[in-house]
C-alpha cells in the first residue's frame, strides 16, 4: 500500500504542449558543441585534449580529479578551444568546444557486450563509471558513487519516474519510447547494488507510461511499478521514498540511512546504454517548451548543444519570453546567455511568457496566512524562516532548519503575497556553509599556530 507525504501543491501541469510529442533528432546537428567540464557535483574534469585535436564521439575528453564523473565528446570533429566558457550553473568553466564534422564517428570503445547477465555488480559500476554516468533528473551526482555508497546497506532500489514538475514531458516521453531501456537499467541498478528486485514510482498523469511498462515487466514481476498521486514534489527523493516504503529520511540524513537508493529513469536507461552498447553519457532527451516558444517540443540532442540552438530548432520566439529557465518553474535556474551549453542534468528548456510568469510576480508583503507552512513537504515554516533571513540571522535561520529545505519550490507557489521564499533560503544556505567553512578555517590557522 502507498503511503502520503506532508504538503506539497499541485500548480497547473502544462504538460500538454508535449506529452503526445515524440522524442526526435534535432533537425539540424549544432557545428558546435561546448562542453563544460563540470557536470556534476564533486570537482571539475581535467581536460585531456588539445586545441586541434580530431576527437571521435564518445571519446573521452575530461578525466575526473576527485569526485566527479568523466565527460565524453558528444560529436566527433575537431577541438578548436579548451578555455573557460560562460556555464548554465552560472559563471565561467573550462570547457572543451569540438567543430563539429557531422559524421558522428563512434569511438572505437563502443562496442556491443553480449555477456551482460554474466556481469558482477562491481563490473556494473564500474562500467557505469567509465560511462560518465550522472544524476540525470537533478544536480549531476555521480552514479557509480551513489551506487557503490549503497552496496550491501540498502534493501530497496527507486526508480524517479515522478517527473512532477509543470511543463517537462522528457522522462514521460523516455519510458513511452524506450520502456525497455528504463526496465533493464532498473535490472542492472538492482543488481549492482546487490538486490533483485526495483520499483518505479510514477504519477498517475501518466497512465499510458504505467500501463507500458508494467506489460514489459510481465510475468517477470521483479519491477513494481507503482502509480503515485499527482502532488508536487513528489519527485523529490525524500517524499519518493516515504510515499513508496512510508520511511522518513530524519533531518540531515540521506537515502541510504533508511536502506533506499533513488535514480531518475533517464539514469537508468543511460546505464543500461553503457552496459549493453558501452556508450558513455554524450547525449539525452530535453524538453523544450513554454507559451514564448513557437514549436514546444522534445528533442534528443548532443550533451553541450547551445542554449540558443535548441531554441531555434523550436521555431524561436512566436512572443518575447519573461524568462528562460533549466528545468521546470518551480526548480528550474534561469537562463541569461542563450549561449550556454545544455548539460547532462538538462531535461527542460522553459521559456514563459509574461502571463505564465505572471503568478510567480510581484512579491507584497507576508499576511502570516501560513498557507506555506502547510505545503511544506520538509515540515518547515517558510515565514519564519524568511523573517531572519531578512535580518540576516543566520544562526536562527540554521536552528529553524533551513538546511533541509530541498528547494521545492512549493512554499513560493502557494505564497499569496508571492514572496520569493526559496531564493532568500538558498542565500541562508550559502551563507551558512559560508561561514562554517571559515570558522574552520580560522580554526585550523589557530591549531598551525599553536604547534
Ligand atoms: S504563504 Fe506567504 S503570506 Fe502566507 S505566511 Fe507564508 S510567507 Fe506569509
Ligand atoms: S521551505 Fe523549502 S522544502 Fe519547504 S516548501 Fe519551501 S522550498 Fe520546499
Amino acid at each position: 500500500m502507498l503511503h502520503q507525504f506532508f504538503g506539497g501543491v499541485h500548480p497547473a501541469e502544462h504538460k500538454d504542449l508535449t506529452e503526445h510529442k515524440a522524442t526526435a533528432p534535432l533537425a539540424e546537428a549544432p557545428a558546435q558543441v561546448v562542453i563544460p567540464m563540470s557536470m556534476h557535483v564533486g570537482a571539475p574534469c581535467k581536460p585531456v585534449v588539445a586545441v586541434g585535436d580530431e576527437v571521435k564521439m564518445g571519446q573521452l575528453i575530461g578525466e575526473t580529479t576527485g569526485l566527479g564523473a568523466p565527460i565524453h565528446a558528444s560529436v566527433s570533429g575537431k577541438v578548436v578551444a579548451v578555455e573557460a566558457r560562460p556555464h548554465g550553473g552560472g559563471g565561467m568553466m573550462m570547457s572543451v568546444v569540438i567543430e563539429n564534422d557531422f559524421q558522428d564517428t563512434p569511438d572505437p570503445s563502443i562496442q556491443h557486450r553480449d555477456n551482460v547477465d554474466a556481469l558482477t555488480g562491481a563490473e556494473i559500476i564500474e562500467i557505469v563509471k567509465n560511462a560518465g554516468i550522472t544524476g540525470m533528473g537533478g544536480a549531476g551526482f555521480p552514479t557509480h558513487v551513489k551506487l557503490s555508497g549503497a552496496v550491501g546497506k540498502v534493501d530497496t532500489v527507486i526508480l524517479n519516474g515522478a517527473e512532477c514538475e509543470p511543463y517537462i514531458t522528457s522522462d514521460h516521453r523516455l519510458m513511452l519510447e524506450r520502456g525497455e531501456a528504463v526496465i533493464g537499467g532498473a535490472r542492472l541498478i538492482a543488481k549492482a547494488v546487490g538486490l533483485k528486485e526495483a520499483t518505479i514510482g510514477i504519477e498517475l498523469n501518466k497512465p499510458d507510461a504505467i500501463e507500458h511498462l508494467k506489460s514489459l515487466v510481465g510475468a517477470a514481476g521483479d519491477v513494481h511499478i507503482e502509480g503515485l498521486k499527482t502532488r508536487y514534489p513528489q519527485g523529490a527523493e525524500k517524499q519518493l521514498i516515504q510515499m513508496i516504503t512510508g520511511r522518513q529520511i530524519p533531518p540531515g540524513k540521506l537515502p541510504a540511512d533508511v536502506k533506499c537508493v533513488v535514480c531518475n529513469v533517464a539514469t537508468a536507461a543511460a546505464v543500461w546504454d553503457a552496459v549493453t552498447e558501452g556508450k558513455p553519457l554524450t547525449r539525452r532527451g530535453v524538453t523544450l517548451t513554454g507559451g514564448a516558444l513557437t514549436e514546444p517540443m522534445n528533442v534528443m540532442a548532443p550533451v553541450g548543444t547551445p542554449v540558443s540552438h535548441l531554441l531555434k530548432m523550436a521555431g524561436g520566439f512566436k512572443e518575447n519570453p519573461d524568462r528562460v529557465l533549466f528545468g521546470g518553474p518551480m526548480m528550474g535556474n534561469p537562463i541569461f546567455n542563450m549561449d550556454v551549453p545544455m548539460m547532462k542534468s538538462s531535461n527542460c528548456i522553459l521559456c514563459m511568457t509574461a502571463k505564465e510568469a505572471a503568478d510567480q510576480d510581484p512579491a507584497q508583503t507576508c499576511i502570516r496566512c501560513g498557507k506555506c507552512v502547510e505545503a511544506c513537504p520538509m515540515h518547515l515554516t517558510p515565514l519564519f524562516m524568511r523573517q531572519n533571513v531578512d535580518k540576516r540571522q543566520w544562526s536562527a535561520v540554521e536552528a529553524l532548519n533551513v538546511m533541509d529545505c530541498i528547494e521545492c519550490g512549493s512554499c513560493n507557489y502557494i505564497c499569496p503575497a508571492r514572496l520569493p521564499l526559496v531564493q532568500s533560503f538558498r542565500t541562508a544556505k550559502f551563507a551558512i556553509r559560508d561561514e562554517a567553512a571559515k570558522a574552520q578555517a580560522a580554526k585550523q590557522a589557530k591549531e598551525a599556530a599553536k604547534a
